[in-house]
């Protein structure tokens, strides 16, 4: 079966990711259609036993050395709108395999399977011992990512490589950077969600009185939305992504951005400018995303809260950032309360033997340059950074050209041409981090 066909049959089994037990059962018929796609892939590899979390190994040969862990995700979330082809169809048309799924994560997972088949009816074996982790809620919080952590933890397995999604191939990353580059994830920042609540004593909308619950709210959302409350800082993988992407601009932009160091405070101020996405990597942001005040149009609320979705920067950290939005929510009167809340997980270095390793792989397969970026939403893969040497996000996959819109939204596809080159991309960095060896 050719790939665009393999991974059309893997988009068209639902794997949608639910709390209820509705979708269960999809999860087995795809579990069952990766056994039929890729027998050599469930030869070569076991199931570690973890219940009902894909986790494989494949022993390697030199049990000395660290393993290499490769991610990618079987859960999608939903699909509503209007679709060119039926979000769960897989439909094979203009050069694309189309569908939920086809991007994130469905692409990659099939391309990690599909370049380890190949290599195990090869006869291939690993000197380096490889784990394949493809959780069922990444979308929902990664349980299975996070039980994964528990039990290479408790069986003292440090990890040497763990590589997940992420950064993907794109289009002019940066405002003024022209070109195409492999975007790859050195650091994710982590996440809160808080509320803050103001408390009155209420009553008829008849006779209100100053400082009502949600007067104080707004004089602090104001506040917030005026101070610049967290600060900005120019990281070592900010700084190496505008180095490389230095050559690739032009004018002002290319002089400052190629002598980092000596222009710091300029950069800086340029980031900070440029877009949202190249300012959130330099700083925590916060968003209001909910509120709610009285259900009655004619009763003050005893109480009213705003809710604000949090990304910390490395820098600063949850608990500094958490402790300064707090101040001035004290200084309003408002009570703090987290509602959830990531883990924070470290950042990676760009000088960095694996940083060199992916770098090559991009070059080798990809025929691209790999630039190394901050991303802003979350992976699976937080939950292993801290046991790793080395992480790394990223999809070997084509999201240029404005298909990096389509996840999460309509029209979700994948470019045909794209597929060969993922597959490509994975056996390399196996034979490049897990040291092949060919044998018969
Ligand atoms: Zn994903």
């Amino acid at each position: 079966m050719v790939y665009e066909e393999k991974l059309g049959s893997l988009i068209r089994i639902q794997t949608v990711s639910q709390q209820d037990e509705a979708y269960a059962e999809n999860f087995n018929f795809f579990e069952i259609a990766l056994t039929e796609l890729f027998p050599a892939f469930f030869k070569a590899t076991e199931d570690i036993g973890l219940e009902k979390v894909f986790l494989r190994v494949w022993q390697g040969l030199d049990k000395t050395l660290d393993p290499l862990v490769l991610m990618s995700h079987q859960d999608v979330v939903e699909a509503s709108g209007n679709w060119t082809y039926p979000p769960f169809s897989g439909m094979i048309k203009d050069g694309y395999v189309w569908g939920r799924g086809a991007l994130d994560n469905k692409g990659t997972l099939f391309s990690i399977l599909e370049a380890s088949d190949q290599l195990a009816s090869q006869g291939f074996q690993p000197e380096r011992t490889i784990y394949f982790l493809s959780g069922k809620n990444e979308e929902i919080g990664g349980e299975d990512a996070r039980r994964a952590r528990e039990w290479f933890i408790s069986h003292s397995i440090h990890i040497y490589m763990t590589l997940d999604e992420g950064g993907a191939i794109i289009d002019d990353p940066l405002p003024g950077a022209h070109g195409r580059f492999a975007m790859i994830g050195l650091g994710e920042k982590s996440f809160a969600n808080v509320r803050f609540i103001a408390s009155g004593p209420g009553g008829h909308a008849s006779t209100p009185s100053r400082h009502s619950p949600i007067a104080q709210l707004c004089s602090f959302v104001v506040e917030c939305d005026r101070k610049k409350i967290f600060t900005a800082s120019m990281n070592k993988v900010v700084k190496s992504m505008l180095k490389s992407l230095a050559p690739s601009m032009k004018g002002l932009k290319r002089i400052v951005f190629s002598s980092i160091g000596l222009t710091g405070p300029l950069v800086k101020a340029v980031m900070l400018k440029a877009s949202p996405a190249a300012s959130a990597m330099l700083r925590t942001t916060m968003a209001f995303t909910t509120a709610q005040g009285s259900s009655r149009a004619n009763v003050i609320p005893q109480q009213a809260w705003v809710g604000a979705n949090l990304r910390f920067s490395h820098h600063q950290g949850s608990r500094k950032s958490l402790e300064a939005v707090s101040a001035i929510a004290h200084k309003h009167g408002l009570e703090v309360k987290i509602d959830s809340q990531g883990i924070d997980s470290p950042i990676g270095d760009p000088d960095s033997k694996g940083f060199r390793i992916v770098e090559d792989a991009c070059r080798k397969a990809l025929g691209i340059k790999a630039v190394p970026y901050i991303q802003t939403g979350a992976s699976d893969s937080r939950w292993l950074a801290g046991i790793s040497d080395y992480t790394f996000r990223f999809a070997p996959l084509d999201m240029s050209e404005g298909l990096l819109k389509s996840v999460h939204g309509i029209d979700e596809r994948v470019p045909i041409s794209s597929l060969a080159k993922a597959v490509d991309f994975f056996k390399t960095i196996i034979g490049l981090v897990a040291e092949s060896q060919m044998s018969k």
